[in-house]
């Protein structure tokens, strides 16, 4: 039987990004695709955090880079400046940055060698793109190409206007269908498919293939299809959120970065858009009361704690023990969440939902040769994303509670993650480390927070060639910031100068 009408339940980012990579692989065929949203769930509404990897979907559903900065109050973002994250140096803030650039701009790896060098150096000056972010300099010229920059880059937008985008998009170039409806529940076959949607309209819509984006509620994937949720509480411990908008003034900077800091019970992020800062308070529930949480937000903002009250989110954190079952393929929220941390989510969503587009099933038997591939990859993804958030809190040195106490339990990390760091002590990660296309944060990332987490590696015994080579490319860096600092614009200037531009 030929697969011929896709139902996305579901109009998140989630819903729409899906409906972008199907409408845009599937444009050629005689499929239709309806997204189905209900008027009484809204949105998550938060999200504004992106990676690189967004850049390539964007790109190929036609969408204008100029359009998503404008409309969705958008700015850049080179990377994650992480601050606290260990103790205090001399009474100094610590903080490290996780730019998008690779650490080894010039072909050759220096991370080597650091640990040789007589210089005080942090990591990142491997590269420029850390000290582009405090100069507060845009990754791009005026005249650069859309989608193309100096530096690597990704996004922060405001999430609600960003599924309008993608919806608009993928109404008008790929001849989606939009109905507003709740679904109920779902009627199957024997075999356990999905053949029907019932709506709190008692109306049942009939479809051939199924993708819950349902967000938490799982509306397929958990409460019709009865997927199980594999939990990772144990080596993610955070599992609330206290949210915050904050307004932002005329004169107000824009870092082209998040601002990821850490506190006794986990972390605070700051995503500066065009129009307002998007901030969140991450903690674990089992080692901080919601009063302190509270507090300790309000005083981050500089706020009167008694005037402030923030939105709540729990988090569940894990992922489905299977994503694609039967007929249905669950994406987003629906698959599962960590936790904010280096913005996975968006990047897990859009990674899925454009696998499942290169592997999307013609016909039911088709079903059988895609789902456990498709399941295998994906599930390796999500657990390889895990370690590297966990990476993050099991390398900290703080000591200061017993949240902190609790990261470094060297037992509750995968075996993976493990191997990886013993590995790690010995020598440098190398490329050939990372052997899967799948692993998303690969030695690249893993060589910013090793590093800049000031983690412990054996010394390399190296040439004098070599640490000559490596001193010349430190300076070589020292030079190109100079130069960049001459030729990028301002962050918000750059940002400034395009929407004067398009108004015009
Ligand atoms: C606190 C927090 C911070 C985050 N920060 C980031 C970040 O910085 N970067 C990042 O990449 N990700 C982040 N995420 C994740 C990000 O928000 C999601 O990946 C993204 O918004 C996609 O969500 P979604 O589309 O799956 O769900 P949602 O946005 O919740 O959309 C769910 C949709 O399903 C519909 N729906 C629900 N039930 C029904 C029903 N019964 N019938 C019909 N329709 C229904 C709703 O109407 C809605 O349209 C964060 C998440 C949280 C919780």
């Amino acid at each position: 039987m030929k697969i011929k009408k896709i139902a996305i339940v579901g109009a998140g980012t989630a819903g729409w990004l899906a409906a972008n990579h199907l409408g845009s692989e599937l444009q050629h065929e005689d499929i239709q695709i309806t997204v189905i949203e209900s008027d009484k769930v809204p949105t998550i509404g938060v999200g504004e955090g992106t990676v690189p990897y967004i850049m390539k979907g964007l790109e190929r559903f036609g969408i204008s880079e100029a359009e998503l900065l404008i409309s969705c109050d958008a700015t850049f973002k080179q990377g994650i400046k992480f601050v606290n994250w260990m103790k205090p140096e001399q009474e100094k803030e610590h903080f490290y940055y996780h730019p998008f650039d690779s650490p080894y701009p010039a072909g050759f790896d220096i991370s080597r060698h650091m640990s040789n060098l007589e210089t005080s150096r942090p990591f990142d000056d491997v590269g420029i793109q850390a000290r582009i972010c405090e100069l507060g300099l845009a990754p791009k010229r005026k005249s650069s190409a859309e989608y193309q920059g100096d530096l690597a880059y990704a996004y922060h937008f405001d999430a609600a206007k960003f599924a309008k985008l993608l919806a608009n998009n993928a109404i008008k170039k790929f001849n989606v269908n939009h109905v507003i409806a709740t679904i109920l529940g779902a009627k199957k076959d024997s075999a356990g498919n999905i053949t029907h949607l019932l709506t709190d309209e008692d109306s049942e819509l009939a479809f051939d293939f199924y993708i819950d984006c349902s967000g938490f509620s799982s509306v397929l994937i958990e409460k019709e299809l009865s997927v199980p949720f594999v939990k990772k509480d144990k080596e993610l411990l955070t599992d609330t959120v206290l949210v915050q908008q904050v307004p932002i003034s005329e004169s107000e900077a824009l870092n082209p970065y998040t601002t990821a800091t850490a506190h006794k019970a986990g972390w605070v992020w700051d995503i500066p858009l065009t129009t307002r800062r998007g901030t969140g308070f991450v903690y674990s529930s089992q080692h901080m009361s919601e009063t302190e949480a509270k507090a300790c937000y309000a005083k981050y903002l500089g706020v009167n704690e008694k005037d402030f009250s923030p939105r709540k989110i729990p988090m569940d954190i894990g992922y489905r023990e299977s994503f694609w079952q039967k007929n249905c393929v669950a994406l987003g929220l629906a698959q599962g969440f960590l936790e904010p941390l280096e913005a996975t989510s968006i990047l897990l969503s859009d990674f899925s939902a454009e696998m499942l587009a290169k592997n999307f099933p013609r016909t039911f038997s088709d079903i059988d040769c895609s789902y456990q591939y498709y399941n295998k990859v994906v599930t390796y993804a999500w657990e390889r994303t895990v370690d590297f958030i966990k990476l993050h809190y099991c390398l900290s040195d703080r000591d200061d509670s017993e949240f902190w106490q609790q990261n470094s339990d060297k037992d509750a990390l995968s075996a993976e993650l493990k191997q990886r760091l013993n590995k790690f002590k010995l020598r440098p990660p190398l490329q050939s480390d990372f052997f899967s296309r799948f692993d998303l944060f690969n030695e690249k990332n893993f060589l910013y927070v090793l590093y800049g987490m000031n983690f412990n590696t054996q010394k390399a015994i190296t040439s004098e060639k070599e640490q000559r080579h490596s001193e010349q490319l430190l300076e070589q860096n020292d030079q190109l910031v100079k130069q960049a600092a001459n030729i990028l614009l301002n962050h918000k200037e750059w940002l400034m100068a395009l929407k004067a531009a398009m108004s015009e």
